[in-house]
């Protein structure tokens, strides 16, 4: 874990300044201060739970926005733990990642193939069920400061996990790791337990005109 570069985000990038920019204010105005000494002040953010970030909606960019996550995180020197629920092995690109990323961003992708209706579920649970074991597994040394749980919103929506479970993990884990969870159809319990959530909304895809997925692109 490297909590201490979370911790040490140079000034002009930290959430308050950003805050600033943006025209919100976080923190009630100080009489006669400015944005260095509301900075210097908040030791509440380093002892918050992580961040849980909600990517839902039926349009494109919900996996490749977390991994836009991974990518910028790992520019900080955290470690990504990316648990994929509904994808077979080298069905992707970030399968194929090699050194020196794959050691800060770790892939492991499951699934037991399209769960179309009137599928038997049984097989799907149990990939989840393995696929959350094996997260809880890799999660007990600490090691990682962001967790994707790539698809999991779909696999509330299905019903292959409980979301109790889900929403328990969350609550019971400390400041470390984010999460990020994507997945169309989102539950409203995720949707209340999430700090930040954003719908991606289709307006337009090739598929529709009947058009193969692009590697790099897609997949
Ligand atoms: P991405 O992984 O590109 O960020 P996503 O996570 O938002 O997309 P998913 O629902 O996970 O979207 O779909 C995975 C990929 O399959 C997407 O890249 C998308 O372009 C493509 N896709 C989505 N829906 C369909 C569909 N009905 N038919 C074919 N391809 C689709
Ligand atoms: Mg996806």
């Amino acid at each position: 874990m490297v909590s201490g570069e979370r911790q040490g985000m140079r000034e002009e990038q930290s959430p308050v300044a950003l805050s600033f920019l943006l025209g919100i204010t976080t923190q009630p105005e100080c009489e006669g201060g400015n944005v260095k000494d509301h900075m210097d002040e908040g030791t509440e953010s380093d002892n918050r739970k992580g961040v849980v970030i909600l990517f839902t909606g039926d349009g494109k960019g919900k996996t490749t926005a977390a991994l836009g996550c991974a990518l910028r995180a790992a520019g900080r020197g955290m470690k990504t733990l990316i648990i994929q629920f509904m994808k077979d092995r080298g069905a992707s690109g970030e399968h194929l990642l090699s050194s020196p990323l794959s050691t800060l961003i770790e892939v492991h992708p499951f699934g037991a193939g399209f769960l179309r209706p009137g599928d038997d579920p049984g097989p799907h649970r149990k990939v989840v069920r393995e696929a959350w074991e094996k997260m809880k597994g890799l999660l007990r040394d600490d090691r990682f400061d962001l967790l994707v749980l790539d698809e999991l919103a779909y696999v509330l929506h299905a019903g292959l996990l409980p979301e109790k479970t889900v929403i328990g993990f969350l609550e019971g884990r400390g400041a470390s790791p984010h999460v990020i969870i994507t997945g169309r159809s989102a539950p409203q319990s995720l949707i209340d337990r999430a700090d930040i959530v954003t719908e991606m909304r289709e307006v337009k895809h090739p598929y529709r005109r009947g058009l193969p997925p692009i590697p790099g692109i897609d997949y």
